[in-house]
């Protein structure tokens, strides 16, 4: 059922504890954790902890939960003592997504350059 934990999904385990993550920040409907492999002196994931396979799917499914991605991505900033910050979510092979779990990456703490690569 959609929003169901799913076996072969990597972040239903962070959210469920059976895979070790370094945790930032939760609430009720979200973890934050750092990304093993960062890209920026700070590269923090923002999931929800319902499974959906990505950010659209999420936000047409679960609004709230979405907006609750973002408000915890400025959290996560605030904690970092970011200034300047970069909300991403890759959607699709093509844009670079390898996790079908919907997640914000929230990367700062470096220069960025526009357009992304
Ligand atoms: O946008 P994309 O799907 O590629 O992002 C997945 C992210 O999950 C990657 O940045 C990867 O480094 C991160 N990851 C993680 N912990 C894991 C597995 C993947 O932080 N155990």
């Amino acid at each position: 059922m959609a929003g169901e934990p799913q076996d072969d999904c990597l972040f239903c385990k962070i959210v469920g504890g059976h895979i070790p993550a370094t945790i930032v920040r939760e609430t009720e409907t979200t973890v934050a954790f750092r990304d093993i492999n960062p890209q920026a002196p700070t590269h923090i994931l923002v999931i929800p902890k319902v499974h959906h396979p990505d950010a659209a799917s999420l936000a047409a499914a679960e609004p709230g939960i979405a907006a609750d991605i973002l408000r915890e991505a400025g959290q996560v900033a605030e904690g970092e003592k970011l200034d300047s910050y970069r909300i991403v979510f890759n959607t699709g092979t093509g844009a670079g997504q390898t996790v079908w779990h919907a997640h914000a990456h929230v990367l700062g703490g470096r220069g960025m350059e526009w357009p992304p690569g």
